[in-house]
C-alpha cells in the first residue's frame, strides 16, 4: 500500500500555515490537520498585538499599573523570551515593541526623532518582572510594551506538533511563515526545505535535506519598505530602535521551533561574528547566515566534510 500524505494551508497569525502529514487512516489525518489550525487560531487570539482583547494587549495596558496575573502559557513563553535576552545581552528583547509599535510597514511610517528619543529608553527586558509563585507580570517602567512576534510562531508550531503527535501521527511537517518543524522523515527520505533567496522572489538560496528537526528563518525581506534608499524592516535593534542591517537572512536549525524562532531573530540582530559565536556556544544549534553582500556563512556543524 502506498503512503497516504495529507496537506493543507491556511492564512492565520498574519502568515501562511502549512501542514503536511502522513497517516494510514484518512479520518485521523484530516482530524489532526483540523486541530493544527484550531491551535494556531487559539494562540493568535491569545498573543496577537493587533487584537484588542488578546491577553498580550491586556498585559500591555495593565502591567504598568500593578502586577497582573496571566495564563501559564504566556508566563512560560515570556520567561523563555527573557532567557534569550540574557543569552544575547539584550539583542533579543520583547520590549522592543515600546518603539517597534511606532512603525507601520504598510503605510511606510517610521517613528519621528521625538518619538524615538521619548521611547527608546523604554526598551529594556530588565523592566519586566515575573513572579513565579503568583504567575504575575509587572512592568517597572511606564510606557513599556511587549510583542512576542519573534517567538510566538515557533511556540505555535511546537504546540501543533505536540497535538498531532498525541493523535498518533509520527511523520509531519508544520510551518508558520518562516518557522518549520519536521517530525520524522518522509518514509525513509528526508524532507527538502528551501531557504528563500533574500533578494529574488520565489527563488531559494539553498535547499536542505532535513528530518526530525526545526528550522526558522528571519529575513529583512519579510516585512519592509524602502524610504530614501534605506530599508526599514521588522527586526529592531534594541539599542537604536532602528532595523538591524548587518545581515539579510538568518536560518537556525535546532531541536524545537520556539528555540529556533527566537534564535533566528537574535542572531539577525547580533550580526555575523557575535551571532556565530553564540551559535557555537550552544549545543544542537546550527546556523546559515546570508550577509549584506549575499555571501553565505555556515556554522561549524554544517560545513561540508573536506
Ligand atoms: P517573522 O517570521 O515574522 O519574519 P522573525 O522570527 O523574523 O519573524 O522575527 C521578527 C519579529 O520579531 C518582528 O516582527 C517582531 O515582532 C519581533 N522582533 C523584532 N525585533 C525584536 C527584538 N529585538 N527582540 C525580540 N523580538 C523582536
Ligand atoms: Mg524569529
Amino acid at each position: 500500500m502506498s503512503a497516504e500524505w495529507f496537506k493543507a494551508d491556511r492564512a492565520i497569525m498574519g502568515t501562511s500555515i502549512h501542514v503536511e502529514l502522513w497517516h494510514s487512516d484518512k479520518t485521523t489525518a484530516e482530524n489532526a490537520i483540523k486541530h493544527v489550525f484550531t491551535e494556531m487560531r487559539r494562540i493568535d487570539a491569545l498573543m496577537s498585538p493587533f487584537k484588542k482583547e488578546s491577553e498580550l494587549s491586556l498585559i500591555n495596558h495593565q502591567a504598568t499599573k500593578q502586577p497582573l496575573k496571566i495564563s501559564n502559557e504566556l508566563f512560560n513563553l515570556i520567561q523563555q523570551a527573557l532567557k534569550f535576552s540574557e543569552l544575547s545581552n539584550g539583542a533579543f528583547d520583547i520590549t522592543f515593541a515600546s518603539v517597534g509599535r511606532l512603525y507601520d510597514y504598510r503605510k511606510k511610517i517610521t517613528p519621528t526623532a521625538k518619538e524615538l528619543s521619548e521611547n527608546l529608553n523604554k526598551i529594556n527586558y530588565k523592566n519586566i518582572r515575573l513572579n513565579k509563585k503568583n504567575k504575575t507580570i509587572f512592568f517597572t517602567r511606564a510606557g513599556t510594551r511587549i510583542d512576542l512576534g519573534g517567538i510566538a510562531k515557533g511556540h505555535a508550531v511546537d504546540s501543533a506538533i505536540r497535538i498531532v503527535q498525541q493523535l498518533g501521527i509520527k511523520q509531519a511537517m508544520i510551518s508558520a511563515g518562516g518557522d518549520t518543524r519536521i517530525m520524522g522523515d518522509k518514509n525513509g527520505r528526508p524532507w527538502y526545505v528551501g531557504i528563500r533567496h533574500p533578494r529574488k522572489k520565489n527563488a531559494s538560496a539553498v535547499i536542505l535535506p532535513l528530518s526530525q528537526t526545526a528550522i526558522s528563518t528571519s529575513g529583512d525581506y519579510e516585512r519592509f519598505f524602502i524610504k530614501n534608499n534605506v530599508r526599514h524592516h521588522h527586526i529592531i535593534k534594541p539599542g537604536t530602535g532602528d532595523s538591524a542591517r548587518e545581515l539579510r537572512s538568518v536560518s537556525i536549525l535546532g531541536p524545537n521551533s520556539t528555540t529556533t524562532d527566537a534564535l533566528s531573530t537574535t542572531v539577525f540582530i547580533l550580526g555575523l561574528e557575535a551571532g556565530m559565536k553564540l551559535v557555537a556556544s550552544l549545543t544542537d544549534i546550527e546556523a546559515i547566515i546570508i550577509d549584506n553582500n549575499g555571501q553565505m556563512h555556515y556554522s561549524t556543524g554544517l560545513q561540508p566534510a573536506k
